[in-house]
C-alpha cells in the first residue's frame, strides 16, 4: 500500500493535502503533491527523506486535478527530479480552452458579476483566489509536458484511471487492487466543494459530480487527499444525502425570485451564515450555490431569467 506524506497547507482551513508515495519497479510514483509554499516545499522533501527516498527517484506524478494545493509544488519537484507527468485529459482540455491563469480568473468575475456579486466583494475575492496568489507557479506546472489520462487507462506503478468529473471537469481518481486514491472527489469530513466557477461546454459540475460518485462506489477503500483513510461507498451515501439537502435549501432560496448571490445569503452554510464568511469561502459558497442552481434548472425546477445584464433565478410551479 501507499505511504503518506502529509505535506502542509498553511493559510488554509484543510491544514495539509496528502501526498501518496507508491513504488513502481525500482521509481515511485506521487499521487498530488502540495502547495507552492515553503512550509510545504519542506514537508515534502522531508516526508521523502524520512521514506528513505531521494526526489529523484520520483518517475511518476499522477496529479487527481489541477487545483493550488495538489499542484503548484510540482513546480519545485520538476527541478530535482524527470517524472512522466499525468493528469486527466478532460482536464487538460480545460485548462487549454481557459487560456491561462489571468483569463480563469477574469471569466470567473464576470460570470459572478452576472450573477449579483458586488463589485467590492469581487475585489476581495481577487485578493484571496489560489489562481491569482500562485499564478508564476501554476504557469510553470502547466508549462510541463502532461499526460492526458482517459478514463479506464491503465497506467504506470498498477494504477487504472477513473475518469470522476465534477470536482473539476477532468478530475481523476487513480484506482488500484482493493484501494483508490481519490483526490478532492470523496474526503472523510467535509464535502467536495462542487462549484460553477463560468460556462465550460457540457459541463454541469453537480450532474456529474453525482454520476461520478456512482462510479466510484464499489472501489473500496479511499486514500483522500485530505484526511485519514475512508470506506468509499459509506462516505459516498453520506455526500449523496448531503447535496439531497442542498438542493432542496438552494431551491427554496429561490422560491421568492434572486439572484445567485442572494440566493447564497439565505442558504444555511455548514460553517456559518454567508455574511460571516471570508471572502475566500464566500467565493466557494457562492460557486456552490451556482452548480446546484444549474443543476436544478437541468432538471426543470427552477429557471434563470437574464435582464439589464444580470442573471435572476426563481423556482417553477
Ligand atoms: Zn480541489
Amino acid at each position: 500500500m501507499a505511504k503518506r506524506i502529509r505535506v502542509p497547507l498553511p493559510g488554509m482551513e484543510l491544514g495539509h493535502v496528502n501526498a501518496y508515495l507508491l513504488e513502481c519497479g525500482g521509481e515511485y510514483g506521487l499521487i498530488d503533491v502540495g502547495l507552492a509554499t515553503y512550509d510545504a516545499a519542506v514537508g515534502l522533501l522531508r516526508g521523502l527523506k524520512e521514506l528513505g527516498i531521494k526526489p529523484s527517484d520520483i518517475g511518476y506524478v499522477f496529479a487527481t486535478h489541477y487545483h493550488a494545493d495538489h499542484i503548484t509544488l510540482i513546480s519545485l519537484l520538476s527541478q530535482l527530479a524527470s517524472p512522466e507527468y499525468y493528469m486527466g485529459e478532460a482536464e487538460l482540455a480545460f485548462l487549454q480552452g481557459v487560456g491561462g491563469v489571468s483569463q480563469f480568473f477574469s471569466r470567473l468575475l464576470e460570470e459572478f458579476k452576472r450573477h449579483g456579486v458586488p463589485q467590492q466583494l469581487l475585489d476581495e475575492m481577487a485578493r484571496v483566489a489560489p489562481m491569482v496568489r500562485f499564478k508564476k507557479a501554476f504557469e510553470d506546472v502547466f508549462d510541463l509536458p502532461w499526460r492526458g489520462v482517459k478514463d479506464g487507462e491503465a497506467l504506470p506503478c498498477g494504477l487504472r484511471a477513473v475518469a470522476t468529473p465534477g470536482h473539476t471537469p477532468g478530475h481523476v481518481v487513480y484506482a488500484a487492487q482493493g484501494y483508490a486514491f481519490t483526490g478532492d472527489h470523496v474526503l472523510p469530513k467535509i464535502t467536495p466543494n462542487v462549484s460553477w466557477w463560468f460556462e465550460v461546454e457540457g459541463f454541469n459540475p453537480l450532474a456529474e459530480y453525482l454520476k461520478s460518485l456512482e462510479k466510484v462506489k464499489a472501489l473500496g477503500r479511499g486514500l483522500p487527499a485530505h484526511g485519514d483513510e475512508l470506506d468509499i461507498g459509506k462516505r459516498v451515501e453520506e455526500i449523496e444525502g448531503h447535496h439531497r439537502e442542498r438542493l432542496e435549501d438552494v431551491s427554496k432560496a429561490v422560491e421568492e425570485p434572486a439572484t445567485a448571490f442572494e440566493a447564497a445569503r439565505r442558504i444555511r452554510w455548514d460553517i456559518g451564515p454567508f455574511d460571516s464568511l471570508d471572502p475566500y469561502n464566500k467565493l466557494f459558497a457562492i460557486g456552490e450555490a451556482l452548480a446546484h442552481l444549474y443543476y436544478l434548472e437541468s432538471l426543470g425546477a427552477v429557471e434563470a431569467v437574464e435582464r439589464g445584464g444580470v442573471v435572476v433565478w426563481r423556482r417553477k410551479l
